[in-house]
């Protein structure tokens, strides 16, 4: 059995183990091919069957009807920064965004290159330490959509509550917290999710969108950035990033098997708290970087008294096995992340660590 460290990196990140378990065991040959699933063609059955399942897994965890696209994309979460505006920021109209951390202000400086935007609320003098309340960002009702990024992956905030976008349609940056909790994913009309965080491998991003949608989609954009050419062909216009679908498809029946997202974001309350309940009862040695209204599950961010010994405690936690807790290079500090595939016992021995050290090395 191959030695595994307790994974908190921010992403990509860890993957469940028992998944990486199926790849190994289906790779030379996958189905009966006598071929990995990286040797057939996309348009075989034996694919055609995995991106369909994969689709379909992802709009049943969702609970969303057959009125939502699912499609798989190259490019990253941040070509959507720019597909989003480009489908449906039409001349003479607005954009709204909310600027709550890096990601969120990427994606509205894309829309700008576009068309117009209006930045309804920012966080960013705070230095992007919450989200707003939901009556703090009010929505003019003539918008084109209003955009907002659920979870800031750099600055560690997250919504529990959205906006309300009144009949504006409402868009979402899931990429670091797509299905680590529940959420009432139907009021969204267009969610985007790079799959390196929670959902998968790096190279392949989930887009879930209303078809009603589609209608908008002006045909004078190129054809690969049109939603349209990717939705009529269930993704398989061009050749899509199978490996990463394959994954993810089996990634979306592990969320199942552990008993869908209610069991999920009853483990990942369990997972934060173990840290936070550590945060709160030494404040301070371990300094929450942001409000306790807008904490993140996925990206917790905290400061110790010094860089030294910040630095000391991502040194020896990776010695004892807990690796990827450095904070963002643009912020610094520590940032524990704890994804879906990140165990609880993880997040309690992490906790455990910490304790000790805090201990061992008083400010
Ligand atoms: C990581 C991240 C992105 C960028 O994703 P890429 O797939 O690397 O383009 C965008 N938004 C959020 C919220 C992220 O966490």
């Amino acid at each position: 059995m191959a030695k595994r460290v307790f994974n908190f990196n921010p992403g990509p990140a860890a993957l469940p183990l028992e998944v990486l378990k199926q790849v190994q065991e289906e790779l030379l040959d996958f189905k009966g091919t006598g071929m990995s699933i990286l040797e057939i063609s996309h348009r075989a059955k034996e694919f055609e069957e995995v991106n369909n399942q994969a689709m379909a897994l992802i709009r049943e965890l969702a609970g969303v009807g057959n009125n939502y696209k699912v499609l798989f994309l190259g490019g990253g979460a941040s070509t959507q920064f720019s597909m989003v505006p480009m489908n449906f920021l039409a001349a003479g109209k607005t954009a709204c965004y909310v600027d709550t951390g890096e990601w969120a202000s990427k994606a509205a400086k894309e829309a700008k290159r576009v068309g117009n935007v209006n930045v309804l609320y920012s966080s960013k003098e705070a230095k992007y330490d919450h989200v707003p309340k939901p009556g703090q960002v009010k929505v003019p009702a003539d918008a084109a959509y209003l955009h907002v990024t659920s979870n800031n992956t750099i600055f560690g905030t997250e919504y529990t509550d959205f906006p309300d976008a009144g009949s504006v349609p409402l868009f979402c940056d899931m990429s670091s917290d797509m299905f680590g909790r529940t959420r009432a994913f139907d009021k969204f009309s267009l969610i985007y999710a790079g799959a390196q965080k929670n959902l998968g491998p790096a190279g392949v991003t989930i887009v879930m969108l209303k078809d009603e949608l589609l209608a908008k989609c002006p045909d004078n954009i190129p054809t690969m950035l049109n939603y349209k050419t990717h939705a009529e062909k269930d993704s398989l216009y061009n050749t899509p990033p199978v490996f990463g679908i394959y994954v993810v498809k089996l990634v979306m029946e592990w969320v199942k098997k552990q008993g869908g997202l209610k069991q999920i974001e009853a483990v990942n309350r369990k997972k934060k708290d173990a840290i936070y309940k550590l945060v709160d009862e030494h404040p301070n040695y371990f300094k929450g970087t942001v409000q306790k209204d807008s904490r993140s599950w996925m990206n917790l961010t905290l400061r110790l008294p010094s860089e030294d010994l910040e630095k000391k405690l991502t040194d020896e936690a990776k010695k004892a096995g807990f690796v990827g807790l450095k904070g963002h290079r643009s912020v610094g500090g520590v940032r524990v992340s704890l994804y879906n595939a990140v165990p609880l016992e993880g997040a309690e021995k992490l906790a455990e660590f910490m304790l000790g050290f805090m201990k061992a090395n008083p400010k």
